[in-house]
């Protein structure tokens, strides 16, 4: 993604304080009171510019969504998609996804929505993909049990490597797509990366993988 710096962007989000959360460490354990129901609670790990959260959470009011993305310049898009159409279910946190088990209780988190992460081709730079073996230990501390990740991506090599760390991992895959768009999945939400490379042509793959630790605490 190209980054422009945009100055007025941590001022921004800090005026948004409706649906930008600029102290995520004090709700730790206490998001339902932020939302103000016990809903359950799907987060998008690198949300970029939000449009699919906010077609998620227009589209599923009972549940709450949380968008977190690394770069200022970038959620600022979001949070304006969320202010303009008054969506009430929705908030986001400008915050590295490296400290999520900060911000989120054990158990906390009903699903994980990984979109168009960024591939980081290089074996060198592998440890920084988000479906690397350290983020799914991650999500699986703040997941429920038996709690999911779905993951959608253009890239095949990303896809590959993923269906190998997840089922490493011991996830169950499920509904594995190798072209979303042909499938017949019903009720797809597209990114904005997705918009992109589809009307490129290019293929989507999605995936669901399942955390197979139910029963496993008493
Ligand atoms: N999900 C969006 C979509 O499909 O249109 C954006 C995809 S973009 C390629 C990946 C996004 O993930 C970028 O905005 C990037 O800043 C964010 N990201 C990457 N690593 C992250 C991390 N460790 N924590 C939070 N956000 C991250």
């Amino acid at each position: 993604m190209r980054l422009r710096h945009k100055p007025w962007a941590s001022d921004f989000i800090a005026e948004q304080s409706e649906y930008a959360v600029t102290n995520p460490e004090q709700y730790k354990g206490k998001w339902h009171e932020l939302f103000g129901n016990h809903h359950p609670i799907h987060i998008e790990v690198g949300t970029g510019k939000g449009q699919f959260l906010a077609g998620m959470a227009q589209k599923n009011p009972d549940i709450n969504y949380i968008g977190i993305e690394l770069f200022d310049s970038v959620i600022v898009a979001a949070i304006q998609k969320a202010v303009d159409l008054k969506i009430p279910n929705l908030k986001f946190l400008n915050v590295n996804a490296n400290n999520l088990s900060e911000y989120f209780a054990p158990g906390e988190i009903d699903r994980v929505y990984l979109n168009f992460s960024d591939p980081w081709p290089k074996s060198r730079h592998a440890k920084r993909r988000l479906t690397y073996k350290s983020f799914l230990a991650l999500y699986e501390e703040i997941l429920v049990k038996g709690g999911e990740i779905h993951f959608k991506t253009d890239n095949q090599g990303l896809f590959e490597y993923s269906l190998l760390s997840f089922s490493e991992y011991g996830l169950l895959l499920k509904y594995v797509s190798l072209d979303l768009h042909n499938s017949d999945y019903e009720g797809n939400v597209m990114t904005e990366y997705e918009e992109k490379f589809s009307e490129k042509g290019q293929r989507i793959y999605r995936v669901e993988a399942k955390y197979m630790n139910e029963g496993s605490q008493e």
